[in-house]
């Protein structure tokens, strides 16, 4: 009898895991919020499961009400997707625990690596490169604190290890600023998660944010599917993103893949996941582990042919799959931008009803999106509406390419970050490969 998966998620990526698994033959159970009606991929599930009313807590966020959906439609296995629990190991706990497969790696692995300071210190054990810092115990004197801060160098980042989501960092430019701003980190990463525990890091000026592709499959096989740089960031919000991520130190970069698969073997990593670092004057700086799939992941399947989901499904499910480094051939460059439900300028969410669309096509381009013309985007979500990707040899033909197929693309109704991506699209800074992950809020915006 077929498996049968229930997507705990919505929008583009619960269409992304409902396609591979139709084409694993699998059956699929889609959840909705009732706020969420008109989802596409609900009119494609076999089954479709309301599991509360539209507020995300009530609804996406709700284990219970899951886990009941998944016990009355008789699931076997659940796709958190990227989001709301996909990286809860409390969630995979639970799914392990009721008898529903979570598809993602161990809840013991999820909790080590959701946790900043254990996630360093098992990163720098297997030999990856991390940011210098202090993640010892804060001793009280203050002077103490002081002597650690002035041994770690100024500007530092103090870090609470709990934090996710850009929250719970702050940097701190001189000594004068040190204790407050470590007392209000920890306040904040207490009140946010429930844990104060703090440490110190180097702070990187200007690098780039470059992250590695993993996948492994718990018995010792692991490989790599290269690298994407997603530099065009705001607010620690990722626009653009790219692979392979080019002008990077051979040497640095080899030495860094290899002690990323060592890390996948040393805590027997079962899944993908991505590992992201700071790159900065040939440097690689570990910053966290993700133990899901990634938004930006199309890319990455775009220069290797490596369908991701697919291989989430199939090392969760104990489907047949073989792991080996020589079958990944990278071929040319892709790209993906990321159009949002958001004014151009301010940056303020734009729900609504999307009156007409056209979708881009054409030799290279791929389209990830939910969207369609009459869909209302409701407001309580993330404002993601679609992924152009695009593919081509080289990193300038990807980028022509790019431009014509935003061309092509057309909404209308509500706003959107499309004409921000054809302004960044033609931005010199961007065409050279010269940009940083502060680019796009300094020197760009401020234009
Ligand atoms: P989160 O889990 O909240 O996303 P990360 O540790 O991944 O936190 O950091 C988020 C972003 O903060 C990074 O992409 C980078 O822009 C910035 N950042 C984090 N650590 C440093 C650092 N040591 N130096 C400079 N910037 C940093």
């Amino acid at each position: 009898m077929s498996k049968k998966i229930l997507i705990a998620n919505r929008g583009e990526i619960a269409l992304r895991a409902l396609r591979a698994c139709k084409e694993l033959d699998l059956k699929t159970v889609a959840i909705y919020s009732s706020g969420d009606k008109e989802l596409k991929h609900l009119r494609l599930a076999d089954e479709t499961v309301c599991v509360g009313p539209a507020s995300p807590l009530e609804s996406y966020l709700n284990i219970p009400s899951i886990l009941s959906a998944a016990e009355v439609t008789g699931a076997n296995a659940i796709y958190p997707g990227y989001g709301f629990l996909a990286e809860d190991a409390d969630f995979a706990e639970r799914c392990e625990a009721s008898g529903f497969v979570f598809i993602g790696p161990s809840s013991s692995v999820i909790r080590q690596m959701g946790d900043k300071i254990t996630a360093k210190s098992l990163a720098e054990k297997s030999g990856i490169p991390i940011v210098p810092g202090f993640k010892g115990q804060i001793p009280e004197a203050e002077e103490a604190i002081k002597q650690i801060a002035q041994n770690v160098g100024y500007p530092l980042m103090i870090k609470a290890s709990a934090g996710g989501g850009g929250r719970g960092m702050r940097v701190v430019h001189e000594e004068v600023e040190l204790i407050s701003a470590l007392q209000l980190t920890k306040q904040e990463a207490k009140n946010a998660f429930g844990n104060d525990t703090i440490y110190f890091e180097k702070f990187i000026k200007n690098p780039r944010h470059i992250e590695i592709q993993i996948v492994a499959d718990g018995n010792g096989n692991a490989i790599h599917l290269g690298t994407r740089d997603c530099s065009m960031q705001r607010r620690h919000q990722k626009i653009i993103e790219e692979a392979p991520a080019l002008d990077i130190n051979e040497d640095a970069l080899k030495k860094t893949l290899e002690a990323c698969l060592r890390l996948c073997v040393d805590i027997k990593y079962s899944g993908v996941g991505t590992l992201e670092f700071l790159y900065e004057d040939g440097d690689f700086y570990f910053i966290e582990m993700n133990t899901r799939i990634q938004v930006e992941h199309p890319v990455s399947e775009m220069i290797t042919g490596f369908d991701i989901v697919k291989a989430q499904l199939k090392i969760s499910l104990g489907l047949k799959m073989t792991l080996d480094q020589d079958e990944i051939i990278f071929r040319g460059h892709a790209m993906e931008c990321r159009i949002n439900a958001e004014d151009p300028e301010t940056f303020i969410p734009s729900p609504g009803v999307i009156n007409k669309m056209h979708p881009p096509g054409g030799f290279g381009v791929r389209f990830d999106s939910h969207i369609y013309s009459g869909y209302v985007v409701p407001p309580h979500y993330d404002s993601l509406l679609a992924k152009i990707i695009t593919t081509a040899n080289t990193r300038e033909s990807c980028i022509k390419r790019m431009i014509s197929a935003l061309d092509e693309f057309f909404v209308d109704g509500i706003k959107t970050n499309h004409p921000l991506h054809q302004t960044l699209l033609n931005d010199q800074t961007f065409c050279k490969n010269k940009h940083n992950i502060n680019y796009l809020e300094g020197s760009f915006l401020k234009k």
